[in-house]
């Protein structure tokens, strides 16, 4: 059962914003006997709700009057680049505005919450974490950023865990997140145009600490500088259980990672948990940091070294981040569409070599010019989308590369060569470094069409026979 919200019963409540999670806001509100009114900057979402039977805010009255709290979505701007009237109008009527995992924490108080952000990796560490609590029997369930609204979630009581990804967005719209612990992965600049800046975008990252429930356990990535800061000022201050977590050096106290061996060093002297290079779905250091963190977590709340060995081994991993779609005569084929940037890239083809790297789509700042280092890997790039001739331009004398106008083109032709070739290690990678909306409806989606691809391309029944090509 989704979780009720009795906290307003009889006020007034706005929700601000229809997507996913202002709709399990607006009916969990009034489930719980609010009086709620809904607001979207788009017309036609605003005229669906209104046939669906939800009130909307008249434009021109004087909206905050009796208004008891506004939900606010977090993919709505309300400060940065620029002030939303409605948050403005908030702002002046000192009323502050909350998200949906604030009034799931304040309905659900006895449940324990495990909190996760940080810039990149925030589902993985999720979704891991929630795994081996779920693999050690604990009581779970998942959400927030990824998947499931909270509010959408079971109702979990005593014993239960929520665990929620939380991105700096909705971290700016829970005033008290009253969470056992929190989980800081890293920091790179990223959003900074709705946070005003690095300086405000690490200041919403921060709070994730900020009103922790007993034993306050905080979890920090120490493998960039701006979390070092951090978690060297959360040791200090005496309140919080710091727990550092690295993926490329030892960290005393923590959880880390050292030749490939996970290993725990918070309370006793260094032991192994499991050699991460044998854990297919976590390839990478940069999965090695999520694995660290999910790992700290889940020792801190009592799961055994022993489970989460187990527990890391039975992950299934995420659709979209370096997920295997097939192996084929040697080839593997790997979906790598949540990759909308270089940097997210860089992290992908630092796994395989030799690489036939599908790329491109909506260009974001700054193109390819950083992966050249590992332009090497590159056996040939099979670019599409907007940003194609950009990347062609850069890739030109380094790798050879062919234009093309659809995906699926592409992926034929990618794993036509890489099966002809026969490489040792051969892997089809798409990895565009670039964002979806030129051509697809989302990452999801363009994920999807190259899973469905391969798969009717190089069909797994005749896969053994090797005659899987059209
Ligand atoms: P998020 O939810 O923060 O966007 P994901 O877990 O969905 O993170 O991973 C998105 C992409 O970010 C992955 O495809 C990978 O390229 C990269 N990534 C994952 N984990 C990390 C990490 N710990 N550090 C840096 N990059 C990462």
């Amino acid at each position: 059962m989704a979780v009720p919200v009795y906290r307003f019963v009889g006020d007034q409540v706005l929700v601000i914003g229809l997507g996913k999670s202002g709709l399990s806001a607006a009916a969990a509100l009034r489930a719980g006997g609010a009086h709620v009114r809904v607001w979207d900057d788009n017309p036609s979402v605003r005229e669906t709700a209104a046939k669906n039977g939800l009130d909307l805010i008249a434009e021109n009255a004087r909206v905050m009057d009796g208004v008891r709290a506004i939900v606010w979505s977090p993919g709505v701007p309300h400060t940065w680049p620029q002030s939303h009237p409605l948050a403005a109008q908030a702002r002046t009527a000192n009323i502050p505005l909350i998200c949906d995992v604030d009034l799931l924490l304040q309905s659900q108080p006895d449940a324990d919450v495990v909190a996760i952000t940080g810039t990149n990796g925030k589902s993985t560490t999720t979704a891991l974490t929630a795994h081996l609590f779920r693999h050690a029997g604990r009581r779970t369930a998942v959400g927030g950023n990824l998947g499931t609204p909270a509010l959408d979630l079971e109702t979990l009581g005593l014993g239960g865990t929520y665990v929620l990804e939380l991105s700096s967005y909705q971290l700016e719209l829970v005033p008290h997140l009253a969470c056992e612990t929190a989980i800081l992965l890293n920091i790179t600049p990223d959003h900074l145009e709705r946070h005003g800046g690095m300086d405000g975008y690490i200041a919403a990252k921060k709070r994730i600490f900020a009103h922790q429930r007993h034993p306050r356990t905080a979890v920090v990535g120490i493998d960039d500088s701006a979390c070092l800061e951090i978690y060297e000022t959360l040791r200090r201050d005496g309140i919080h259980r710091a727990i550092p977590i690295s993926s490329t050096r030892p960290a005393p106290g923590g959880v880390y990672v050292e030749d490939g061996w996970l290993i725990n060093a918070i309370e006793a002297s260094p032991a192994r948990i499991i050699d991460l290079r044998e854990v297919p779905r976590l390839p990478g250091a940069h999965n090695w940091q999520n694995a660290a963190a999910a790992a700290a977590a889940a020792l801190s709340h009592g799961i055994s070294g022993a489970d989460i060995a187990s527990g890391l081994k039975t992950f299934a991993g995420l659709p979209h981040r370096q997920e295997v779609v097939a192996v084929v005569d040697g080839v593997t084929f790997v979906n790598d569409s949540k990759a909308t940037n270089a940097d997210a890239t860089e992290k992908a083809m630092r796994c395989y070599d030799p690489i036939y790297w599908i790329a491109g789509g909506r260009a974001k700042a700054g193109g390819i010019a950083a992966l050249a280092p590992l332009f090497p890997r590159v056996r040939h790039a099979f670019l599409i989308g907007e940003a194609a001739d950009d990347f062609a331009d850069t890739l030109e004398g380094h790798v050879p590369l062919t234009l093309y106008e659809d995906l699926e083109t592409a992926i034929e032709d990618a794993g036509e060569m890489a099966l002809k070739e026969k490489l040792p290690g051969a892997t089809v990678l798409l990895s565009p470094a670039c964002a979806s909306f030129d051509m697809f409806k989302s990452f999801e989606q363009r994920g999807d069409i190259f899973r469905a691809e391969v798969n009717a391309l190089w069909p797994p029944a005749t896969v053994r026979t090797g005659e899987g090509r059209r």
